[in-house]
């Protein structure tokens, strides 16, 4: 590809690199090889494939295209992504995140981080208020995701950027729900975006995937490290089928997020349900503060219904969906929260956060609305 810059549906389908350089084949090969010769005892581009191989280059640049970063990395799922990311913080060092977090990211907080000596501690970070009074003189990063899951709570990036800058800490953000289609945190002054490219990016459920990038060359550097130290890379063949995936977000999102807007209506008429949470939904609360960061609203909705019983049937009599804990494929794919996507936080923490056993999570796919309907309207009926 040249060095002109492309607009993200033609980025997408490029990426950083489009053809084989050694035989001008239309997708680069999975390069399947641990380590790589030497010429004369020197190195060449590829030494040890842990370091890099070309296959992983193409999903690192194209992150790094998408999201406006001076490099990516590709890493074995989003948690190693998350962990190798959160590496940039040492003992001694405070962390403070939001409270309504993916729920493997709260256990990596809450169990890991602790054992080597950091310190972390949740804050509603919808009021930035809140946040600037919970900093300390250890406080060295920012973890964030927003919308959050499954509540949608919407965190003000500008606001956090701000207060993070006065007070030198390292904005983290999990990119995952929106994509960098519909959300380009670096533009607005995150150091770091982290996505499960196992979700929306890869698109199809079948692959772990994890991506990080920075705009920042020394934090870069610093992620380049650990990638390389700790381990947990991207395979080849993952790669492979990521960069496949990416090619086809925007097809993808825009046909999902149709769907999921007139889901959420559909939804929100329906007797056996509660509430319905999705930005594009009128009565969402935090709309204005989500559309100022924000360019769509997603194809993911939450919804609570009136009670455990029609939980069971609906879990029982949906047909159509996938019943499991994810999102982002190109089928639809129903969660309960509190016992799939959430079962790693205890009962307790779950119902201060605000999930409730009768709360949802739906990932709206592409198949055709009306089947979707017909198919969750008979089992709630
Ligand atoms: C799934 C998910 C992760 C973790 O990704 P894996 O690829 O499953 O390790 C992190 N954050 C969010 C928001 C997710 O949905």
């Amino acid at each position: 590809m040249s060095d002109r810059v492309y607009r993200p549906a033609t980025l997408l389908v490029h990426q950083g690199r489009d053809r084989d350089p050694a035989t001008g084949a239309a997708t680069i090969p999975i390069y399947q090889a641990s380590t790589y010769h030497h010429p004369g005892g020197e190195p060449g581009e590829y030494d040890y494939a842990r370091c890099g191989n070309p296959s992983r280059d193409q999903v690192e640049e194209a992150i790094a295209l998408l999201e406006g970063g001076v490099r990516g990395f590709a890493f074995a799922s989003g948690m190693a992504a998350t962990g190798s990311a959160l590496s940039l913080l040492q003992s001694g060092d405070h962390l403070l995140a939001c409270n309504d977090l993916y729920g493997g990211s709260w256990r990596y907080l809450t169990n890991v981080l602790p054992q080597q000596g950091i310190r972390v501690d949740f804050v509603d970070t919808t009021d930035p208020d809140q946040v600037a009074a919970a900093i300390t003189p250890q406080t060295r990063a920012l973890f964030l995701e927003t919308p959050s899951n499954p509540l949608f709570q919407i965190t003000d990036l500008r606001a956090m950027v701000a207060i993070a800058r006065q007070h030198k800490l390292i904005t983290l953000l999990d990119n995952t729900f929106m994509t960098p289609l519909l959300q380009q945190p670096l533009a607005l002054g995150i150091d770091v975006v982290i996505h499960s490219g196992t979700k929306f990016l890869g698109g199809h459920s079948d692959l772990l995937a994890g991506l990080v990038t920075t705009a920042d060359p020394d934090l870069a550097k610093r992620i380049k490290s650990f990638q390389n130290t700790f381990g947990a890379v991207l395979a080849p063949f993952d790669s492979f089928l990521l960069a496949r995936g990416i090619k086809t977000l925007k097809l993808r999102l825009e046909a999902a997020q149709q769907n999921a807007g007139e889901l959420a209506q559909r939804l929100k008429e329906h007797p056996a349900v509660a509430q319905v949470i999705y930005p594009g939904l009128a009565d969402f609360a935090d709309r204005e503060k989500h559309f100022a960061q924000a360019d769509g609203s997603g194809a993911i909705i939450s919804f609570e219904l009136k009670g455990n019983e029609q939980v069971k049937a609906l879990l029982k009599d949906a047909r159509l969906p996938i019943i499991a804990p994810s999102l982002g494929g190109v089928e639809t794919i129903l969660t309960h929260c509190w016992s799939m996507s959430h079962a790693a936080v205890p009962a307790a923490e779950k119902r201060t956060i605000g999930i409730r056993p009768t709360l949802l999570r739906i990932s709206v796919g592409i198949e055709d609305i009306e089947d979707i309907w017909e198919d969750l309207s008979q089992a709630l009926d």
